[in-house]
């Protein structure tokens, strides 16, 4: 049987260590958060997001905008936060309500304020392998993986997921950690062939079901990073969980997984643009 990749206990044990920084810090950190519109998932997160900020003693401003905000207003107020002098970060809850193009929003953020590493230059630095902020669903990935010992270097990594959120980032993080990484997606041929090699296999395709256990190679390590949403509205994986269970070395639960190791990198991020900010 699998062991579970506890992301919640080890997610647990990150947000205590923050909290400790945080309160060594001359001043306690701020994140502004940007929530424009009513999407019921994105007002779910911001408020778990809120509320780890509360948890580790990280200030929280959040901005919220009517769905019918401009593109225009929308800049303004990115701006006028990368100005702020009392703002260490800065995050855009995505989704962005219909008819609001994202990628002029996240490019307008300060570099050093872009706690998701979203903005093309922190993109840039991690495909270069240079530090800079790294996307926290990815970063997650990473840590989960080393804090269970799970080797990366040399091993072969299939990646389900090409997403300039998660997949690619994910390879990339991967790549420099000497993994030999295959990046799947929709068009991608044969990929139970694909699948079967990989030591680490991690899916972020966002289809339930799509990793049955004929596709995982026994002892493999499996991260699950999809949150689909069943009809009964329970959140559910990728992977046929009961499945994979005896086949795999290792497996993420959904939830408790993922999840909670993307919000403590959060965190992690928002503590760093502090510290960095500070020590100015
Ligand atoms: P996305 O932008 O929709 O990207 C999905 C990717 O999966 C695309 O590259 C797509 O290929 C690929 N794909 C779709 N069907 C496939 C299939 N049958 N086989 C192989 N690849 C397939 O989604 P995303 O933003 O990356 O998010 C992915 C999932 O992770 C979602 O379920 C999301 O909710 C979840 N997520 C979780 C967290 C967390 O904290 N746990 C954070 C972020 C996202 P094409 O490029 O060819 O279309």
């Amino acid at each position: 049987m699998a062991v579970k990749l506890d992301g919640a206990a080890l997610a647990a044990k990150i947000k205590m260590q923050i909290r400790e920084e945080a309160a060594a810090l001359p001043r306690p950190p701020m994140l502004a958060v940007v929530l424009a519109g009513e999407d019921p998932a994105s007002q779910i997160y911001v408020r778990g997001k809120e509320r780890d900020c509360a948890e580790c003693g990280v200030h929280t401003r959040t901005h919220r905008l009517p769905a019918e905000v401009s593109q225009g207003d929308l800049l303004a107020l990115v701006e006028q936060l990368n100005q702020d002098e009392a703002v260490d970060g800065i995050l855009v809850q995505l989704p962005l309500p219909e008819g609001l193009d994202p990628r002029p929003v996240l490019h307008a953020l300060a570099p050093e304020k872009d706690v998701d590493g979203f903005h093309p230059l922190n993109a840039g630095l991690l495909a270069l392998g240079e530090p800079g902020f790294q996307p926290c669903t990815p970063a997650g990935v990473l840590a989960l993986l080393d804090a269970y010992d799970i080797p990366i270097r040399g091993r072969r990594c299939v990646v389900l997921g090409r997403s300039h959120l998660v997949g690619r980032p994910l390879a990339q993080l991967l790549t420099a950690r000497d993994g030999t990484v295959t990046l799947c997606h929709s068009r991608t041929e044969d990929l139970p062939a694909l699948t079967r090699q990989a030591d680490i296999l991690v899916s972020a395709a966002g289809r339930a079901g799509l990793v049955t256990a004929g596709m995982v190679k026994p002892g493999a390590a499996v991260v699950d990073v999809a949150m689909n949403r069943r009809a009964d509205g329970k959140l559910t994986g990728d992977v046929d969980f009961p499945a994979v269970e005896p086949v795999a070395g290792f497996l993420t639960p959904v939830p408790g997984g993922v999840g909670p190791m993307t919000r403590a990198c959060l965190l992690k991020n928002v503590l760093r643009a502090s510290r960095l900010r500070q020590a100015r």
